[in-house]
């Protein structure tokens, strides 16, 4: 037993080892990263669960490094909010995206459509982004409404009560605001009402059972309800069948996003998709 301890204690320190080199290699590639425009962004479209109609899509960050390949947001993402790149790099998503707007704008088929940035919990306690965001729609000629922002309800239920006066903010200024992952905090129902939000987008785990789990079509049911009386719009993430499509579509859910209806796409295979393949 003693042996095998020991031999535990190795294995996790190795693996704590390689974590930390490989978040050290991370943070220094994160720098290189920004200073030679090594990010860009995929979109992934989101329907009408009504009409079918396309009406927004989830700007996703993407990295490839040169020599480490791929590193997914999820891994990145975090890092750069330890080491204070997140501002940054959150900054460029919102050029970025106003930048796709104001391209998307000259094309009929996507002149009206949105897209939802994800924000980090840095962006949202900085004092100076909605008036930054303001600024750089009215340069851009871009109404405000064509920009949804996204916050982890982790992120929305920390700091509660000082939330609620930066929703109030964010939703006076003309944006439309959303709870990411609704379902895998512990979202305060009361808070919830107080909130002034638009969206909520129910997390991928209640969306994967459905529709043969009978619990899971439950709870489904219930955050709809929930969300209609409140009066929020309900997103379903991470649609990968038919079968959740048509579920999801009686139950009276309002946006449907997922692999099944479309994967995340560069800017041009977006625009081509949305011409040819999308009736
Ligand atoms: P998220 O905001 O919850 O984004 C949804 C994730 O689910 C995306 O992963 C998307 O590609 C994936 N997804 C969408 N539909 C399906 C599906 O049908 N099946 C499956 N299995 N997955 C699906 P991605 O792009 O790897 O992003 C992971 C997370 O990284 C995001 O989760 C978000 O929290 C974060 N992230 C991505 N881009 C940004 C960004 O620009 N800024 C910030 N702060 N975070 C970002
Ligand atoms: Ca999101
Ligand atoms: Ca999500
Ligand atoms: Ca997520």
């Amino acid at each position: 037993a003693k042996r095998d301890e020991e031999n535990l204690c190795h294995f996790f320190d190795e693996s704590m080892e390689t974590r930390l080199m490989r978040t050290k290699l991370i943070e220094h590639a994160l720098h290189e990263a920004l200073a030679q425009n090594q990010f860009f962004l995929v979109y992934q479209p989101q329907f009408s669960a009504q009409t079918g109609a396309l009406v927004g899509c989830e700007a996703l960050i993407r990295w490839i490094h040169p020599e480490e390949g791929f590193i997914p947001p999820d891994e990145f993402i975090s890092v750069a909010e330890h080491v204070g790149l997140i501002s940054a790099i959150g900054e460029w998503v919102i050029d970025e995206s106003i930048r796709q707007l104001v391209r998307w704008r000259e094309m009929p088929v996507l002149k009206n459509i949105r897209i939802a940035i994800n924000l980090s919990s840095v962006q949202l306690e900085d004092k100076t982004l909605l008036d930054r965001l303001q600024r750089k729609l009215k340069q851009a000629g871009v109404a405000p409404d064509l920009l949804e922002l996204e916050l982890t309800e982790r992120v929305v239920m920390t700091d509660a009560a000082e939330n609620v006066s930066r929703f109030q903010a964010i939703r006076a200024h003309g944006f439309d605001l959303a709870v990411d992952d609704f379902g895998t905090g512990y979202s305060s129902l009361a808070y919830l009402q107080k909130f002034p939000l638009s969206v909520l987008k129910v997390d991928k785990q209640f969306v994967d059972p459905i529709p043969d789990d009978e619990g899971a079509c439950a709870i489904a049911n219930a955050i709809v309800s929930l969300a209609h009386s409140l009066d929020m719009k309900v997103v379903a993430e991470g649609v990968e069948t038919g079968e959740q499509v048509h579920w999801l579509y009686r139950a009276g859910y309002d946006l449907l996003q997922g692999y099944y209806l479309g994967r995340p796409m560069k800017a041009e295979d977006f625009q081509q998709w949305a011409l040819t393949d999308y009736p």
